[in-house]
């Protein structure tokens, strides 16, 4: 496994590989965890070979968030990302990657105004523009997203299909841990009370689910289970307990589309997210 730390020698690997066949690329800003690796196993499993990044990009990033203490482990990164696999690694410096800065940015349609995207401002405009810069430097046929974020799968999406960009996208389903709490390499910020309530979330999901599989319907009332599971963990606060569109991210009456349930909510110090999609209900469906 190679490690570039430069564009033009990331960009004259993936030249090379591709000659061979298709290349999956998986971006991410390190700190690697299952999730990531389930990506890298499915690009691995689908694409001749595989380049991932490791790139802590400061444009997604508000002023006064984490991006100082964003967890750094480049050494057991590099060491997981080898027993994967993974063809070459580009890992490259924040000076590297913004050399040419004159102020281009992309900014994202309406998928990114709820939600993530209101309560951090310029987020997805910096996730849009970096993934796509990175999707210049490393021209793969393949690139994989995780459900974990699932607007920001929305956002790249959109950007990819709205800026014609030849790249096949796939989205790889959120892993748990054994508890059901979606792994994040913020996750290790967690104290052992934290961690307690932070299982809100996948509950609050999973119990959210359940009364949409016995009938209900109104998001009204998911919401509301949603909101009420999270509670009863001691979330610290909630940013956001929604069942919205799962194609605009738009809020819905009832699910009689498909539809995804969005949840953001603060625990000790660190903000957290997670999703779950729920099929279009079957007799709202049958309606007319
Ligand atoms: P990050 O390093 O947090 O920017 O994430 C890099 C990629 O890994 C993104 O596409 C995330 O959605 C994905 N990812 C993060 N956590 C998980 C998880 N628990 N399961 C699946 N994918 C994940």
């Amino acid at each position: 496994m190679e490690l570039v730390e430069t564009i033009v020698g990331a960009r004259d690997r993936t030249r090379d590989l591709l000659r061979r066949g298709s290349v999956g690329f998986v971006p991410t800003m390190g700190a690697l965890h299952a999730g990531h690796m389930s990506l890298v196993a499915a690009s691995r499993k689908n694409c001749r070979a595989t380049a991932v990044s490791i790139f802590v990009n400061p444009l997604q990033f508000g002023p006064s968030e984490d991006l100082q203490r964003y967890p750094r482990t480049i050494d057991a990164d590099l060491g997981l990302l080898r027993d994967a696999g993974v063809d070459f690694v580009f890992a490259p410096s924040v000076d590297e990657m913004e050399r040419a800065a004159n102020g281009t940015f992309v900014e994202p349609g309406p998928v990114a105004r709820r939600w993530e995207g209101e309560r951090r401002p310029g987020h997805f405009r910096g996730v849009a523009t970096v993934v796509l810069k990175l999707l210049q430097i490393i021209p793969a046929t393949d690139a994989y997203f995780g459900q974990k974020d699932f607007q920001q799968w929305r956002v790249v999406q959109t950007m990819v299909e709205d800026l014609q960009v030849p790249v096949q996208l796939h989205m790889g389903p959120t892993v748990r841990e054994s508890d059901g709490l979606a792994m994040s390499s913020r996750n290790r910020y967690l104290s052992p009370s934290d961690r307690s309530k932070a299982l809100g979330l996948s509950r609050a999901l999973a119990n959210a689910r359940q009364a949409s599989q016995r009938g209900v319907c109104a998001t009204e009332q998911l919401e509301q289970i949603l909101r009420e599971t999270l509670a009863e963990h001691r979330v610290d606060a909630i940013d956001y307990a929604v069942v919205v569109d799962r194609s605009d991210l738009e809020p819905l009456i009832q699910v009689d589309r498909p539809a995804v349930m969005l949840l953001a909510a603060r625990v000790g110090t660190t903000r957290l997210l997670d999703n779950g999609l729920l099929p279009q209900h079957a007799e709202v469906g049958h309606e007319h």
